[in-house]
């Protein structure tokens, strides 16, 4: 049975959301632009705290991780509706503890931590006290693990891990990093890589630039050029076992991208909003935009795109919880999530776009939301893996499953189909 209607009470809580987003949230965009991460700025972090306890006290706190992994499991489906309301507002996720990548990194801590390390880094990561970075993807190999060079050696009864990360995201405010390297060359590809914490103040971790993407201020990003000088750490500081850092990396992947894939709508529902006032409020050539055929060319289709898009982000949750729940299963929802990666980057694209489009030289100013979103867009197409790759992915499993066809021509050739039916029934 497909039914879209939402229960009551949970309707209630989305709208408690929605309110508090909206007035709290985008507040805070707007007070502390680019402060998310910075758990040492003192203003915004006493402007944050009493919001957190609001969202705590509504039982709205880190909601992603499902209750095997000791979160409150509201499910993938709840967790779409919810997670559409924080994407308006760059502080909400961290406003109701849901920020990437600590999500992400939450969720391997909670998966393969051992009980010291969860206390140690997950306790504090989940209390919101801390950040955490990720650091995978290396200069020259890009994110494909089979071409990593970073390594990982043991001397005596530590680890010493050797080489560079590129684009590790907030590592100037983390307290903890996971850093996955090569620890077993002699293994088949994906099992050469192992996945470690290491303490931010660890010494040998050098940030040779805070690399920062268009919109950002050119001087300062915030995603960490990196070298690893010998940075030692101890045996205990291994995340999963060893050679199975690309196991790990890969079990933290799929929420992510669904994740950014739910927050993504309620960005475009937002430039959505955006172009709809523009359409009705501002006048050209006697009549009101909106009244010109073209820019409601620009309405419908962005509706009709989001529409599409939400319908598959809201069906590969419904999947991701079909699988957790065994009904479906392991890695049935894959296909869909890299349909939503692929997707979400181009939806935003164009619903962006179109926003910008429609308010003119204000669209591609710092004035509005709508440059610096338009500016990252691009972004959405390699965190978490280049779009390439899961489109090449969605082929491939596709083409799997096809048989080919036996004969000369396809198996929907009219000529033959047609011999075969007269065959069946002659008397036709
Ligand atoms: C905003 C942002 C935040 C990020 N945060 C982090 C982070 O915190 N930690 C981290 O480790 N990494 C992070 N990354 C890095 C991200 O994972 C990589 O950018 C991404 O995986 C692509 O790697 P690359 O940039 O080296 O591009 P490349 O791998 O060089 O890809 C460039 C292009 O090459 C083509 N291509 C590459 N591989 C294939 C393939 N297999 N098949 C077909 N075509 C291909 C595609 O056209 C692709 O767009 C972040 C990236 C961004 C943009």
């Amino acid at each position: 049975m497909i039914d879209f209607r939402v229960e009551p009470d949970f309707q209630a809580k989305l709208d408690w959301m929605d309110t508090f987003v909206r007035d709290e949230c985008e507040t805070m965009d707007l007070l502390f632009p680019g402060l998310t991460y910075d758990v040492k700025h003192a203003k915004s972090r006493a402007h944050l705290k009493p919001l957190q306890a609001q969202v705590k006290a509504q039982g709205l706190w880190a909601c992603h991780l499902g209750e095997h992994l000791g979160g409150p499991g509201y499910g993938q489906v709840k967790l779409a509706l919810m997670n559409e309301i924080l994407g308006r507002s760059s502080w909400a996720p961290t406003v109701f503890g849901t920020a990437a990548p600590d999500t992400g990194n939450a969720e391997i801590l909670a998966m393969f931590g051992t009980t010291e390390q969860k206390s140690r880094y997950l306790a504090p990561l989940m209390a919101g006290e801390i950040v955490s970075a990720f650091s995978m993807t290396e200069p020259q190999g890009g994110a494909d693990p089979t071409e990593f060079t970073c390594s990982a050696s043991m001397d005596g009864n530590e680890w010493v891990i050797e080489g560079e990360k590129w684009f590790t995201s907030n590592a100037k405010h983390a307290a903890f990093l996971i850093v996955m390297a090569v620890t077993n060359p002699e293994n088949p590809p994906h099992s050469r890589m192992s996945m470690f914490i290491v303490d931010a103040a660890t010494p040998g971790i050098e940030i040779l630039r805070n690399v920062a993407t268009v919109g950002e201020s050119p001087d300062e990003g915030s995603h960490a050029y990196i070298r690893y000088n010998a940075v030692r750490v101890p045996a205990d500081a291994m995340l999963g076992g060893a050679g199975e850092g690309f196991k790990v990396a890969q079990a933290r992947l799929g929420g992510g991208r669904i994740h950014h894939a739910m927050r993504s709508v309620g960005r475009c529902r937002r430039a959505i909003d955006m172009m709809l006032e523009r359409a009705v409020s501002r006048r050209t050539r006697g009549r009101k935009l909106g009244d010109h055929q073209f820019v409601q060319g620009l309405i419908a289709d962005s509706e009709i795109q989001l529409e599409q898009f939400r319908m598959l982000v809201l069906k590969t949750a419904w999947l991701i919880d079909e699988v957790e729940a065994g009904r479906e299963p392991h890695g049935k929802a894959r296909h869909h999530i890299a349909m939503c990666k692929v997707a979400m980057a181009s939806v935003m694209q164009d619903i962006i776009g179109r926003a910008v489009q429609l308010h003119g030289s204000l669209g591609i100013t710092y004035e509005t939301f709508l440059g610096p979103f338009w500016a990252g867009v691009s972004a959405l197409a390699f965190a978490d893996g280049p779009t390439d790759v899961h489109r090449a992915q969605i082929a491939r499993t596709m083409m799997k499953a096809t048989k080919p066809v036996d004969g000369l021509f396809p198996s929907e050739h009219i000529p033959t189909r047609l011999a075969a039916a007269r065959e069946r029934y002659p008397e036709a």
